[in-house]
């Protein structure tokens, strides 16, 4: 069989019986939107990240979107936000009506660097949005610092690195406010669309309550401008199933990620780089190389999927461009970067097979 970047497949038959219980109890009971499933995941999530609140929404970009709108960020607003990353980061802050201001990486973990950002701070700086790429946090403690500082709120783009931990916390407790996604590739993923924020907050987590449901405060009565953003019920049942099995699966990528450090330790390209303190659900294996589109090529005819994550810096995508930006580590992420097939169910020899053709294609 073909090698897949990520499986699920793997991932269903495993838990199969208890994903058709789960769905089954959903369509028997009806309830299809806000249902208990709904509140039972939101309960556990909050529990295992050790926040007050989690508020279950209907994806990562709107829960960073719903977090805006929650802390009142609008027209005139900056957001500073990594200028290397997914475009959801910088596209929340520009359907908020705010400027997304972007910031330099640090060129071996690909995360924010806390020190460009003092000189990004203006008048009209609202927050700070640090992105846990590939399954880890940035410098959460320095970032928090500065943020404290300058009186600047952390929202963390936490849609890779739910599970992960930072200086022994968890991924989603380190800032005012966090946002994950449930996309089906993330490392927690559902069967759809889906998301979450998590905030020890109490007026904020009331907040978003509201803003996810039409800014209704209970009967009709729309106090504010919000979103139809909930999680689907269904989808919740599904997640429940799922995080029975996340702690295994996170050990589990542990695992291919040191074997393909060992595997790969010799060649001549650069490997993910953990920060200190850091220890992650490695949502994505990314590599950095010269000579990435070769080898990419090479590798496709060897059967071995990629992707690049990112292309392009966020600064040069027509939805959020600013081109005044010129930012050199991000631009040489995005010449460099190679994403190699990564989830908790890849095998040692089919990671021997990934490694045997980067080889070649190195050597070629
Ligand atoms: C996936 C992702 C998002 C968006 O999440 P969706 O659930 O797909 O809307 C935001 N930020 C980052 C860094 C992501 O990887």
């Amino acid at each position: 069989m073909a090698m897949a970047f990520v499986d699920l497949a793997a991932q269903q038959a495993r838990l199969q019986p208890r994903l058709d219980a789960a769905i089954q109890r959903v369509l028997a009971h009806g309830r299809y939107v806000q249902g208990p499933e709904v509140a039972e995941l939101e309960q556990r999530l909050a529990e295992r990240v050790g926040v007050a609140h989690c508020i279950a929404c209907g994806s990562g970009t709107s829960a960073l979107q719903l977090a805006q709108m929650g802390l009142g960020i609008g027209p005139s607003a900056e957001v500073i936000v990594p200028g290397f990353g997914f475009v959801a980061s910088a596209e929340s802050v520009a359907l908020c009506g705010a400027e997304p201001i972007y910031a330099e990486i640090e060129p071996s973990s690909l995360l924010l660097d806390p020190q460009a950002l003092e000189a990004l701070i203006t008048p009209r700086t609202r927050a700070i949005m640090p992105v846990s790429l590939f399954g880890q946090c940035a410098d959460m403690h320095a970032i928090n610092d500065i943020a404290q500082r300058h009186g600047l709120t952390v929202i963390e783009d936490a849609a890779q690195s739910f599970g992960a931990r930072h200086h022994d916390r968890p991924s989603c407790s380190l800032s005012r406010v966090a946002c994950t996604s449930f996309f089906p590739s993330k490392p927690l993923g559902c069967y759809g669309d889906g998301g979450a924020l998590f905030t020890d907050d109490d007026e904020l987590a009331e907040q978003l309550r509201r803003l996810i449901n039409h800014g209704d405060a209970g009967r009709y009565q729309h106090l504010q401008l919000g979103m139809n953003s909930r999680l689907d019920t269904l989808q919740a049942a599904i997640l429940l199933v799922k995080l029975d099995a996340f702690d295994d699966e996170v050990a589990r990528r542990q695992t291919v990620a040191e074997r393909y450090d060992a595997l790969l330790a010799e060649l001549p390209l650069d490997l993910p780089q953990r920060l200190p303190g850091n220890i992650s659900v490695h949502a994505q294996y990314t590599l950095q190389l010269e000579g990435r589109d070769n080898v990419a090529a090479q590798l496709r005819e060897a059967g071995i999927p990629t992707a690049i994550h990112y292309p392009r810096p966020l600064y040069r995508q027509p939805a959020v461009a600013n081109p005044d930006c010129h930012l050199p580590n991000c631009e040489a992420a995005c010449t460099r970067v190679l994403s190699l097939p990564m989830h908790p169910y890849l095998e040692r020899t089919q990671q021997v097979q990934v490694a045997e053709a980067l080889q070649q294609a190195l050597a070629y």
